[in-house]
């Protein structure tokens, strides 16, 4: 029986009767109306009134293939024929499941053979708080509890997510962070560097790290956790001096090192994954999204020989997993992805062409008398807007420029997210550089009509 079809207005009422969104003020959405989105390809996407909207954000970091790729709904529907599901716990496993974790150790650093997976990131980073604690238990060195994770740092919803990222206002709902989780400042140069040079700044940040291992003690401390580039915080690409140190403090103190790859991984700083552009050695790599291309939820925690030759030779029973870890179906576009991404040679092209063109177009950008900052990694990207260039002084109400400036833009058929007053992007990385000069001749007609608009 198909479905009926409906109006967009009959879709709102709905939406608004019985559809409690994530991240949504409802107050605000009632007033608004939902934006219906109906269908997608490319790096475009079509709303419920039939505007062409050009994706600056991927979905949510997530759509790295592009939309509409067949090969991806031919694996699900082959694979829900052929085993629609069955779970890898009590020593089952399925054939997608074993040839993507196969595939996956081939990509990732070379110490890193393992994958634990999940249906999200942050169930990743759920897996990442209990495998570091199963870790040091192991090890017979069982204080060794506390996480140390960064202010403004975003690692998913979960009470274990929302705990290990670092925002105030998740916090503040729901008694968080957890015991056993503490926080350091970011490394945001932009915003927070005050009269330090971008170096010393960074430094000054990464030893933020030591000072906070020293005030927890040594003993008491299980493992850092950071994203290599922070996403959802603002696209804050962290100076030049701020990875090296930590290296140096990390392995000073031998404690874990989990660089959260929910956004960098796959591609999107034009290496498989960020810890491989900082040239990092991470401990355990939790990553989602572009694992699919978003196509259908699925994660997992890249584990590092460190910890997965303790967890196997000296382990026992690990006491975690989930329905779907593993799922087949889930895997099958998981591995077709893969296909896809290392064929195409997508990650390559990211790194040759369409990273060097975005950042130098959006680099163009420095001039609008809006922009303070115009930041970038791959196809990450940041624009700080700001009331005064030379003092860096900002709009009294913060985010009032970078709401109006993302709803200029959806008007104007390109979808950016604004954090606060900055305004980030992360299209898809199929995007041509025909599309990356649509999207910067798109932005600076929304940052002029934001300007007019804020007088
Ligand atoms: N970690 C990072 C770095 C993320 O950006 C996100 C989501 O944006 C998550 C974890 C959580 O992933 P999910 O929303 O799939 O649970």
């Amino acid at each position: 029986m198909s479905q009926p079809t409906h109006t967009t207005a009959e879709l709102r009422a709905l939406d608004h009767a019985h559809y409690l969104h994530p991240f949504t003020d409802h107050k605000d959405l009632g007033s608004r109306g939902t934006r219906i989105i109906e269908r997608a390809e490319g790096v475009y996407l079509w709303d419920s009134e039939g505007q062409k909207i050009l994706d600056g954000m991927a979905g949510l970091w997530c759509v790295n293939i592009g939309y509409g790729r067949r090969e991806l709904a031919d694996a699900a529907y082959k694979q829900m024929l052929e085993l629609p599901y069955y779970n890898s716990f009590f020593q089952c496993a399925n054939p997608p499941a074993v040839k993507l974790a196969a595939a996956i150790a081939e990509i990732a650093p070379a110490h890193m053979n393992h994958v634990f997976f999940t249906g999200s990131g942050s169930e990743s980073n759920d897996t990442v708080l209990r495998m570091v604690r199963r870790y040091w238990d192991l090890k017979g060195k069982p204080t060794r509890k506390t996480v140390i994770g960064r202010i403004n740092g975003y690692h998913g919803s979960t009470v274990a997510g929302a705990s290990l990222g670092g925002m105030a206002p998740m916090h503040e709902q729901g008694d968080l962070p957890i015991p056993g989780i503490v926080h350091i400042p970011q490394p945001y140069w932009y915003g927070e560097g005050g009269d330090m040079s971008e170096e010393e700044f960074g430094l000054w940040a990464a030893r933020q790290l030591e000072e906070k291992i020293q005030q927890v003690g040594e003993e008491n401390v299980a493992a850092f956790i950071a994203e290599p580039i922070q996403g959802a915080g603002g696209v804050i690409v962290p100076p030049s001096t701020y990875w090296p140190e930590i290296k140096r403090i990390v392995d000073k103190y031998q404690i874990l090192l989990v660089v959260d790859e929910v956004i960098c991984g796959f591609g999107r700083t034009g290496e498989w994954f960020g810890s491989q552009y900082y040239d990092l050695k991470p401990d355990l790599m939790p990553i989602a999204k572009g694992m699919t291309s978003g196509y259908l939820p699925m994660g997992g925690v890249i584990v590092g020989d460190r910890v997965a030759r303790t967890m196997i030779d000296e382990g026992g029973e690990f006491f975690h997993g989930y329905t779907y870890s593993g799922h087949p179906v889930a895997a099958a576009v998981g591995l077709e992805n893969l296909r896809i991404l290392r064929e195409e040679k997508i990650v390559e092209y990211v790194k040759q062409e369409a990273a060097p063109y975005l950042q130098s177009k959006i680099a163009e950008l420095a001039d609008h008398r809006l922009v303070g900052e115009v930041r970038g990694v791959g196809l990450l990207g940041a624009l700080e807007l700001v009331k005064n260039k030379a003092t860096r002084v900002r709009f009294v109400e913060k985010g009032t420029a970078g709401t109006l400036c993302r709803d200029i833009c959806v008007r104007n058929g390109l979808v950016m997210r604004a954090v606060g007053d900055t305004m980030i992007m992360s299209p898809p990385l199929v995007i041509r550089p025909s599309e990356i000069d649509e999207l910067v001749n798109t932005i600076r007609q929304c940052l002029d009509q934001t300007a007019e608009q804020l007088g």
